[in-house]
């Protein structure tokens, strides 16, 4: 047994590669983006360390070129969620004893395994699967995966150090272990690093995790689990097990070991999974922790002294960036009626100026929206805009999926601050501004705290530092992730922790001890030196 007391001090962000032409970056990656558009993977089950494959299969095509199957993929059916809750419990045996250095030397690693051989690979997957652009890859799949991974490993070095104070005659201890039993993994399809970090923060803590990846990211999602195999993770550790969520849901929460749900996906599938847990309480070991973070109608409220030039590029960014499929992408907009005429003109002309297209024309600023069903919900949103006397669209509104699901950045004017669109997560690009009278301002930050029941970003514009912090104290509850003068979206980890409540969440805060706490279960211990010579006390004699 090594004793070492070791300390990972919190890293330095991993750099963005910028992939200029030419770059060597942009080389690599090219070359891997031809290898993988040109390969059909097949992807197996991976429990306790091995392929398993049950032949019912489903596929992976290009959201911007739908006719190209990319990757084929086996789907777990019960009798494989079964097989992964047992190679987790019985991996769980090992790794929760294991010396957290190890643990943390393996997350370590794959983060290397990321920022160097496999980042192409990486990137590609993302790129080609989900339909990123390179910069939109870049900054998810890679650099903040690889600051999950690094981040965690230090913040978990802080928990361990947290130890209550020894009084005179005893000595107290805490010790962390991890929760009992087993803890699943549900990942989203938008970010590669999400799911990366849903499976390796309990990890660190020294727990197990069975991994249901979202469907249409199983191809990038494939090979984080090859990266954290080569790491060195031990079989059984993490379970890797795509197929029907409900399938895998409702077997997993009815098992007794469950010890916690480490979710991000929408409001209506958490809701849904705490609901079962809650009627299957009486059956668990444990009160299993939930962690979640599910939707947002993150918005931007604009002050009547704010600098129009930076509204507008902020909002283009924060609405339409990966086709606004961010839990933090900016989908309504207060703007006061003094500089909505130029204002407009300026927000209309930057969406019109878009490019659209396949992730390989890096000239591309937006891609395709994931499959056919989101294309089919934002659509409905935008012809339910275009039917409504209280809405105008005032820039994009064509939709196209004959070859890709490609949905152009669209903004809609409305007259009613409660419209459908400034109420509902419609996840594409859709941004709904609301225009509201100079005067009016208190009455519409009102409204902004009100209309939506999300609670996760929020950016406010203003010139005027007084007003600015004004509107954060009135906006306190509005969003978890508040942004003075900046788009809403692009946290990044050890930077601005991210997490939202209301119907936004748990607010446990990715990539920070909020999150990692959650996944140990402290001991307490206390030894007492010497014992009293008496039962009574002195006073009683
Ligand atoms: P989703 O809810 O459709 O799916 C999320 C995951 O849940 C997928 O893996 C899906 O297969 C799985 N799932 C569905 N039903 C299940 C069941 N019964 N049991 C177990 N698993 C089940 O969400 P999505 O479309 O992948 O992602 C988009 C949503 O995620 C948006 O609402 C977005 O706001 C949210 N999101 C939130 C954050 C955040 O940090 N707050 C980050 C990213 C995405």
């Amino acid at each position: 047994m090594n004793n070492a007391i070791y300390n990972f001090p919190l890293p330095q962000n991993e750099p963005i590669l910028v992939y200029l032409q030419g770059s060597p970056e942009r080389l690599l990656l090219d070359k891997e983006l031809e290898r993988q558009s040109q390969t059909v993977v097949e992807i197996p089950l991976i429990i306790g360390g091995r392929e398993v494959r049950t032949g019912n299969l489903g596929e992976i095509r290009m959201p911007h070129d739908h006719s190209k199957v990319i990757a084929k993929y086996h789907k777990a059916g019960k009798a494989q969620v079964e097989m992964a809750i047992s190679a987790a419990l019985e991996a769980r045996k090992t790794w929760s004893d294991m010396t957290w250095t190890i643990r943390a030397s393996i997350l370590l690693k794959a983060a290397h395994l990321i920022s160097s051989r496999y980042r192409p690979v990486i990137n590609a997957a993302t790129m080609l699967g989900q339909s990123k652009n390179i910069y939109q890859s870049e900054i998810d799949a890679v650099c903040e995966a690889i600051d999950f991974l690094k981040y965690n490993v230090g913040f978990a070095g802080r928990i361990y150090e947290m130890q209550p104070k020894s009084a005179y005659n005893q000595l107290n201890r805490m010790e962390y272990r991890a929760l009992e039993g087993f803890v699943l993994a549900v990942s989203p399809f938008n970010f590669t690093s999400i799911a990366s970090n849903l499976n390796m923060a309990p990890v660190m803590m020294g727990n197990t995790t069975i991994w249901k990846p979202a469907s249409t990211a199983v191809l990038s999602n494939y090979y984080l689990m090859k990266v954290f195999m080569e790491a060195g993770l031990p079989a059984g550790v993490i379970n890797f097990i795509p197929g029907q969520g409900s399938v895998i849901g409702n077997t997993c929460l009815d098992s007794k070991d469950l010890a916690g749900i480490h979710f991000t996906g929408s409001n209506g599938t958490f809701n849904g999974l705490w609901t079962r847990i809650s009627t299957n309480l009486s059956r668990y070991k444990s009160y299993p922790r939930l962690v979640g973070e599910t939707g947002g109608k993150d918005f931007i409220f604009v002050h009547p002294s704010a600098n129009i030039q930076d509204v507008c590029i902020n909002a283009i960014r924060g609405a339409f960036e990966y086709q606004g499929q961010k839990c933090s992408a900016a989908s309504r907009m207060y703007v006061p009626g003094s500089l909505w005429g130029e204002m407009k003109q300026c927000l209309c002309e930057l969406a019109e100026d878009i490019k659209m297209g396949d992730v390989k024309d890096a000239g591309n600023f937006m891609n395709a929206v994931i499959d056919e069903k989101a294309f089919d919900t934002i659509k409905s949103y935008i012809d339910y805009a275009r039917n409504s006397p209280e809405a105008e669209i005032i820039a994009g509104g064509q939709c196209d999926k004959s070859a890709g699901y490609f949905i152009r950045p669209t903004i809609v004017e409305t007259t009613n601050p409660r419209f459908k669109l400034m109420e509902e997560e419609i996840f594409g690009p859709v941004l709904c501004v609301y225009v509201y009278e100079d005067s009016k301002l208190e009455e519409t930050l009102d409204l902004c705290d009100t209309t939506s029941p999300y609670g996760l970003t929020g950016a406010v514009f203003s010139t005027d530092r007084i007003a600015a912090a004004h509107m954060c104290e009135k906006l306190r509850y509005a969003a978890g992730n508040f942004y003075i003068n900046d788009k809403p979206t692009g946290a990044i980890v050890g930077l601005q922790p991210f997490g939202g409540s209301r119907a936004s969440g748990t607010n446990d805060k990715a990539g920070g001890e909020y999150n990692l706490i959650r996944w140990v279960n402290p001991r307490t211990i206390k030894e007492t030196f010497v014992s009293p010579d008496d039962y009574r006390y002195p006073y009683m004699m």
